[in-house]
C-alpha cells in the first residue's frame, strides 16, 4: 500500500488510522499514495493558527514578513527538482508543471519584491489620503487596514497544486493571517511535499501554516467573521461552501474561483495570413494542450467572424495534428493526461452535451493511442475541437468540458461579438485578437463587465505576450457570475483581502500619530 499523506496540526504531523483512498498515478494508474482525515482534530487546527500562527506573524512588520517570503521562495527554488518529478503523477508535462511550480514560486518571489517596494514597516496599512471633515480642520478621517486575528483556510481544485497553494499564502502572509491549506485530494501528494518543506525552511513562524490531505470535515464549523475562505474549484462546492453557516451565518469571508466559458475573439481583421489571424490559431491550440486542458482560464469558446471559420479549422487541425499524447515521463510527449480516469469521464459526458448543438472537428472523445502508456489506465484524451454552428445555442455558453476541448462559434456581425462573450454569465479572461483598434475597443467596452481579465493580442505585443490562460501576480484573477465573483491576486490589492479596513476619525494630530499623513 503506498504512504499515508500525513497533515500538519497544531505543529505535528497527524497520520489517519484507517485506509483511506488511494490515489493513482494519472499517467500510469499506479497507486501513489492514500489520503484520510479520519480523526482529524479540526478545532485544535483553527485555535493553533489562532492563538500561535497569527500573534507570531503579527509580530513581524510588513517588511519582515516580506523578507520571511523571500527566504521561502529560495529555500522551495533549491528544492524544486523534486516537486517537478511528483508532479509527473498529476499527468502533466514538464512544461505544464512550470507554470504549476515555478509559476508558484515566481509568484511568491513577486509579493516580497513588492511588499518590500509597497508596504510600509509597521503593522497598519494606511488606505488613501487624509479627509477632511470638519471646516475648522480639527476633525478629520482616514481608512486603514489591519490584519484580520483569525484564519485564512484555502481549499484548492486539483489542477494547481503548488501555485494554487502559493498563490494564496503569500497575500495571507503578508497580511499577517495564518493559512490552514486544504489541497485537492487527487493532487494533495504533491502539495504535501511542498508545505513539508515550507515547514522545514522555517522561513515562516511556527503555526503560520497547517495543512489537511483529504476532506475538509467539520472545518468549516469552526470558523466565522474573522477569518477568510479561500476557494477554488466547482460553483457546486462553491455554493455549498457559500451556504454553510460560517459563511451565510457567522459572516466568514469567502472568496471564490470556479468554472469559466472564457472566450477568445478573432476580429474580423484578422484574415488568413495576417500574423493576428497566426497567433489566434497558436493561442487555441497552446491552451488546449497546456495542462491537457485542465486550466481554469482554457479557451472554451472560440468566436470567429463566419468568413473565416474554416481557414481557422484548418490552422488549428494543423497544429493540433502535431499533439503527441502520453505519458509525461517520455520526452517526446507534449500532452499529458488527464488527472484522472474519473476527469476523463466527466469531461466526456461534457462533450456529449456540447454535442447536442455542436459537431466535432477534430479528435476523437472516445479514443486516443497515448505514447509509452495504456489508454485503459492512463486518463489519456485527444485534443477535441467543436464547432457550433448556432451560436444562440445555450450548450457552448454553459458546459464547461474541463479538458483538451474547445468549441468554435461563428458571429456574423462585430455587435454579435458582445453578447456572445457576455453569454458565457461571467469569465475569468477573454481575449481579442485584432489590429482593429475600433474593434478592439468596442468589443472591450462592452465585455469587460462580464470578465476579470482582458488580453489584447496582436503583433505589436505577440513577442512578450504571457498568453490568454496564465494569471500574473500583477494583475487580479477572478471574474464575476459564474466565474465565482472572487478576485484574488493583482500585487498588494491580494494582501487586503485579509484585512479589515477600519475608518479613523479623530483630531489631525491623533489620526496622523495612528496613520501617517498630515
Ligand atoms: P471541486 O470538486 O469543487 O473541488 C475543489 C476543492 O474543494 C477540493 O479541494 C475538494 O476537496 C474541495 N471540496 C469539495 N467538496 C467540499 C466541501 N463540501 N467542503 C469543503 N471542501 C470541499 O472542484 P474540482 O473538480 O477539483 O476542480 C475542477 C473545477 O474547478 C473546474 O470546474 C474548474 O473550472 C474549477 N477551477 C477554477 C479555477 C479558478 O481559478 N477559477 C481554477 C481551477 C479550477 P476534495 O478533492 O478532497 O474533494
Amino acid at each position: 500500500m503506498p504512504e499515508m499523506l500525513a497533515s500538519y496540526v497544531a505543529g505535528e504531523w497527524y497520520t489517519a488510522p484507517d485506509e483511506g483512498t488511494v490515489v493513482l498515478d494519472a499517467a500510469t494508474g499506479d497507486a501513489v499514495a492514500r489520503v484520510s482525515t479520519t480523526g482529524l482534530d479540526t478545532r485544535r487546527m483553527v485555535d493553533h493558527a489562532r492563538r500561535v500562527g497569527g500573534p507570531s506573524l503579527r509580530r513581524l512588520t510588513f517588511q519582515e514578513r516580506a523578507a520571511a517570503l523571500k527566504e521561502l521562495a529560495t529555500f522551495l527554488d533549491a528544492n524544486k527538482a523534486a516537486y517537478h518529478e511528483l508532479s509527473l503523477a498529476t499527468g502533466a508535462t514538464r512544461r505544464d508543471s512550470t507554470g504549476d511550480i515555478d509559476g508558484g514560486i515566481g509568484t511568491v518571489f513577486v509579493f516580497s519584491s513588492r511588499a518590500r517596494r509597497e508596504l510600509p514597516d509597521g503593522l497598519l496599512l494606511p488606505d488613501g489620503d487624509v479627509e477632511p471633515i470638519g471646516k475648522g480642520g480639527t476633525f478629520v478621517g482616514r481608512h486603514v487596514y489591519t490584519s484580520l486575528p483569525g484564519v485564512a483556510l484555502q481549499v484548492n481544485a486539483f489542477n494547481f497544486p503548488v501555485w494554487g497553494m502559493l498563490e494564496k499564502l503569500a497575500p495571507a502572509v503578508l497580511a499577517g493571517v495564518p493559512t490552514i491549506v486544504k489541497p485537492a485530494t487527487q493532487t494533495a501528494f504533491l502539495t504535501a511535499a511542498v508545505v513539508r518543506d515550507i515547514i522545514a525552511s522555517g522561513a515562516l513562524p511556527e503555526g503560520a501554516v497547517q495543512l489537511v490531505c483529504g476532506g475538509a470535515g467539520d472545518l468549516l464549523d469552526h470558523l466565522g467573521g474573522e477569518d477568510v475562505i479561500a476557494f477554488t474549484g466547482s460553483s457546486s462546492t462553491a455554493a455549498t461552501l457559500r451556504g454553510n453557516d460560517a459563511v451565510a451565518g457567522r459572516a466568514a469571508r469567502c472568496n471564490a474561483e470556479t468554472d469559466s466559458l472564457n472566450c477568445s475573439i478573432l476580429g474580423p481583421d484578422a484574415v488568413t495570413g495576417t500574423p493576428e489571424f497566426d497567433l489566434y490559431v497558436k493561442e487555441i491550440t497552446r491552451e488546449i494542450t497546456t495542462k491537457a486542458g485542465q486550466r481554469c482560464t482554457c479557451i472554451r469558446r472560440a468566436l470567429v467572424p463566419k468568413s473565416l471559420v474554416d481557414d481557422v479549422i484548418a490552422g488549428v487541425r494543423a497544429r493540433l495534428d502535431k499533439v503527441v499524447v502520453g505519458n509525461p515521463r517520455n520526452d517526446t510527449v507534449t500532452m499529458g493526461a488527464l488527472v484522472s480516469l474519473h476527469q476523463r469521464d466527466e469531461v466526456r459526458a461534457s462533450i456529449a452535451a456540447l454535442r447536442r448543438a455542436s459537431q466535432v472537428v477534430f479528435g476523437d472523445p472516445l479514443s486516443v493511442d497515448p505514447v509509452d502508456a495504456d489508454a485503459d489506465r492512463g486518463a489519456f484524451m485527444a485534443p477535441v475541437v467543436l464547432l457550433c454552428a448556432d451560436g444562440s445555442r445555450s450548450e457552448p455558453h454553459e458546459v464547461e468540458a474541463f479538458g483538451p476541448v474547445t468549441t468554435i462559434i461563428p458571429y456574423g456581425t462585430p455587435e454579435d461579438v458582445g453578447p456572445l462573450a457576455a453569454r458565457g454569465s461571467g469569465s475569468l479572461v477573454g481575449s481579442v485578437i485584432s489590429y482593429d483598434p475600433e474593434f478592439v475597443r468596442a468589443v472591450v467596452t462592452s465585455a469587460a463587465p462580464h470578465h476579470g481579465r482582458i488580453l489584447v493580442l496582436d503583433r505589436d505585443c505577440a513577442g512578450e505576450s504571457t498568453g490568454h490562460g496564465t494569471p500574473m501576480p500583477q494583475l487580479v484573477h477572478g471574474g464575476p457570475g459564474r466565474a465565482g465573483g472572487g478576485e484574488e491576486l493583482g500585487g498588494m490589492r491580494a494582501v487586503k483581502h485579509f484585512m479589515q479596513r477600519t475608518a479613523l476619525q479623530g483630531s489631525p494630530a491623533v489620526i496622523a500619530a495612528l496613520a501617517g499623513g498630515s
